[in-house]
This record gives C-alpha cells, structure tokens and sequence, in this order.
C-alpha cells in the first residue's frame, strides 16, 4: 500500500476506482492508480552427477536455512533468464537444458513461484552474496527439516519423485500458506 502518489507527492486514498471493484491508492490530485499485483519468484532446480545444488540463505527471511537459487523476476526478464540469473548471483552457477516444471500459486502472499529444472553446466558453484555457502546433495542427504521454503520443499519432493518415475511432468500446484502447509496439487492437463 502506498501513501503518496509516486506521479505527483500528493498523499493518496484508499478507495473503488470508477469501474474497479478492489480498493486502490488513488490520487485525486493528478488521477493516479495505483496497482498492486503478485508478484513472480523464479528459480532452478540444478542437478550435477545425481546431486542437487543447494544455498543456504545468509539473509532473512529463514537466513541460515537452505533453498534452492530463487528470487524475484525483474522487469524485461524471460522466466528463464530469471531462474539463469538467480542460479548464477545466488550460486555463482552456470545451468543449462532448463525445463519449466512447477508452477506454485501462493495467493495469501501475493506470489507465483516457478521452478525450471536444469542441470549445472561444468560443476561449479560457490556462494554469491545472499548465500553462506553452496552445496551439492544428493537425495538421500538432502538436509529436509532446514529447507527455507514450502514452495522449495515440494518443486525438490516432485523432482525425485518424477525423477524415480523416469519422467518429468510439469506440475501446477496451490500453496496455503496459513493453513499449515495444506496444499492441493493438480495433475497438468493432458
Ligand atoms: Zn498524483
């Protein structure tokens, strides 16, 4: 929510624009709307020989816990350039053959994450500025009660799993985040 219009400085109020049904910030002063809409967090699945690259997070939120390379998309980015851009500042890694393979709705934060997955180019990793340290695992000795995130914990659970099965899907999940990691997972169309 902001409170001052970013067009003019003139404070801003909450209400219904003329034919909109949300309540928006918007300045009378110069008509200025403002919108918010989710926002989309991309990131990578990276395998090399078997093993999967991991970061553990050296910045809140959940610093000190491991993730898989993610963040925020930027403006005049692809997907995939994204989860390539997260792979490298996050892990210093370089991957290739990337694959879209889950696409997570988490409506009561406002985002949508998306993971590709990928295999890492010539085996280097090391850890980038929001990272302590980078770490390959294998599924065996994935570090599961120190995963960042609900979203990271079911993108790593469905790739053994498709992974065990011979194949990769792609796989359309909801995330509900207050309601104790419930979630509902929807098979792609056919
Ligand atoms: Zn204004």
């Amino acid at each position: 929510m902001i409170l001052f219009c970013p067009q003019c400085g003139q404070p801003v109020r909450q209400r219904i624009p003329a034919g909109d049904n949300r309540q928006r910030g918007v300045c009378d002063a110069c008509g200025y709307i403002h919108y918010e809409n989710p926002r989309l967090v991309l990131g990578a699945v990276i395998e090399w020989q078997g093993e999967i690259l991991l970061c553990r997070r050296a910045i809140e939120p959940r610093a000190g816990l491991w993730t898989l390379p993610a963040g925020f998309m930027e403006n005049g980015e692809s997907t995939d350039a994204a989860a390539a851009r997260e792979s490298w500042e996050e892990a210093r890694a370089r991957i290739d053959q990337a694959q879209l393979f889950t696409l997570i709705d988490i409506p009561e934060i406002n985002q949508v994450h998306v993971f590709y997955r990928s295999f890492l180019r010539d085996g280097r990793h090391a850890p980038g500025e929001e990272s302590l340290e980078t770490a390959l695992f294998s599924e065996t000795r994935i570090p599961w009660p120190q995963i960042a995130f609900q979203s990271v914990r079911l993108t790593l659970e469905h790739y053994f799993k498709d992974r065990r099965a011979g194949v990769f899907g792609q796989h359309r999940l909801l995330l509900r985040q207050r309601t104790a990691g419930r979630l509902a997972s929807r098979p792609p169309r056919p």
